[in-house]
């Protein structure tokens, strides 16, 4: 395929891609999991591949799609998103999906479309990213308040070759005078970095986002959806799947690809599934295409509420166990307990939604964020962080409402906590 081929200038962007040779021998594609990879996948091979779309199939343990992303109205708790979701516009595979699917909201008009008009209009920064001593701005807020040693960590580490930092962590390149910096407090809060990290996921970081460093500080180069994302991508992107005949087969949880080596080369023989507690077994045909999204965030998450907390479970769900046990037939497929075991009691990541029932909270958001919260417009634009709490935690406010069916009066409000392993301030309690 030749789409997405990005050169000098747009000559190569805008042309489609030419038709494979091969899709008519593929009988079947399956698609293990239903977050934004597969059904970008899926897309993709719909537009780029010209797949015909009833060959798609798209198994998925849970209830519904859409996987980390997004946004539900759950009966038990309320509102509920675990995660803010920054945008931006190097997003290049994102928004070159998104615009060839048609928007549920804006009639002739692409998700790109009304997401572009929509960040147009209403364009996002912030005007408070750090406070402390309840709710005040930190004076310095709006600096990096970097060293000299600490920028020489930093170009040290962007010019350290990927293979020298195996095994290291953040705290093996960095020192204290880096870790002071208010450039550490916006890095980490916005990437949810904690210092027992991966020095090499650090570093792609840096590389990755080197263009938003002039914006740390107030957000300005980030972009938001109208809605959650759930609502604002993920629905969209399934009516247009639907729309081609893609097949969706929810509670289907997909134990092992039984891989077989013809000729020195691997082919996916078998699906092992489980189907209502049932194993059933998908036979493949040679040219059938799987595709695996190994490791996810957010599967083994829990729930709680205002009275019972989300219990910590290291349990892993469905697509760890799917890695291992492919793992377990030929080392080629990675190392899986490099991410999924021996993790720190640190790394159990926190967050709640808080909705308004009343309007006592609203003016403090407004103080804060100098914008009026029920204007349906950016409020806090991005999180702002407390720098004085012990479980370092910060909240965001998206455009409201968050939700399409919450109430107008009603404010959802996001908030996470990167150490939540200390004391927390006021309760004086960890999480677990
Ligand atoms: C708190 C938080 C904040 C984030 N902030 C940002 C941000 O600011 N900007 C940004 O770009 N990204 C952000 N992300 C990341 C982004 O949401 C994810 O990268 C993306 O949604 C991952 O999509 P995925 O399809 O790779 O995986 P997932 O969304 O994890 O989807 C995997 C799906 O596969 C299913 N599955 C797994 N194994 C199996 C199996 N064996 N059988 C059947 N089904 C299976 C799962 O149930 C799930 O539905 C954030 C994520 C979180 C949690």
């Amino acid at each position: 395929m030749n789409a997405m081929y990005r050169s000098n200038g747009n000559y190569e962007a805008f042309a489609r891609a030419a038709k494979p040779t091969k899709t008519e021998d593929i009988s079947a594609v399956y698609l293990i999991g239903s977050g934004l990879a597969s059904l970008s996948a899926a897309a993709f091979l719909i537009r780029d591949g010209r797949m015909d779309g009833s060959k798609i199939h798209i198994l998925e343990e849970l209830p519904l799609a859409g996987g980390s992303l997004d946004g539900r109205y759950k009966e038990e708790y309320g509102f509920v998103i675990r995660g803010g979701r920054e945008m931006e516009s190097h997003f290049e595979c994102l928004w070159d999906l998104f615009r060839s699917i048609p928007s549920l909201e804006v009639e002739d008009a692409s998700v790109l479309d009304e997401f572009y008009w929509l960040n147009k209009k209403d364009p996002n920064s912030s005007k408070c990213r750090l406070i402390h001593n309840q709710g005040n701005q930190v004076p310095t807020d709006g600096q990096l308040t970097l060293s000299e040693k600490a920028i020489k960590e930093i170009l040290a580490l962007c010019l350290t070759k990927e293979d020298q930092l195996d095994d290291k962590k953040i705290t093996d390149v960095f020192t204290d005078e880096f870790f002071d910096s208010n450039f550490w407090t916006y890095w980490c809060t916005m990437f949810a970095f904690e210092k027992w990290h991966s020095a090499m996921e650090m570093r792609r970081y840096l590389m990755r986002f080197i263009h938003h460093i002039d914006a740390l500080a107030d957000f300005s180069s980030l972009k938001f959806t109208k809605y959650n994302q759930y609502e604002s991508l993920v629905l969209p992107l399934l009516a247009y799947l639907k729309d081609n005949g893609v097949h969706f087969q929810y509670d289907t949880k997909v134990e092992n690809v039984i891989v077989a080596t013809k000729q020195g080369k691997k082919l996916a023989d078998k699906l092992i599934l489980t189907v209502e507690k049932q194993e059933t077994i998908v036979q493949l045909a040679e040219n059938d295409l799987v595709f695996v999204t190994n490791g996810s965030i957010t599967e083994s998450s829990t729930y709680g509420n205002s009275e019972t907390p989300a219990p910590v479970s290291k349990e892993l769900g469905g697509s760890w166990n799917l890695w291992k046990s492919m793992a377990e037939q030929d080392a080629s497929f990675g190392k899986p307990e490099k991410f999924c075991e021996n993790l720190p009691d640190s790394s159990w990541f926190v967050s709640a939604t808080v909705t308004t029932l009343d309007e006592k909270i609203a003016p403090y958001i407004e103080k804060i964020s100098h914008r009026d919260p029920y204007a349906g417009k950016v409020v806090t634009g991005g999180i702002v962080h407390a720098t004085d709490s012990n479980w370092k935690m910060s909240y965001t406010l998206n455009r409201q409402p968050h939700f399409k069916k919450q109430p107008k009066d009603q404010l959802v409000v996001w908030v996470y906590a990167l150490l939540s392993d200390t004391k927390g301030n006021y309760i004086k309690k960890t999480d677990y």
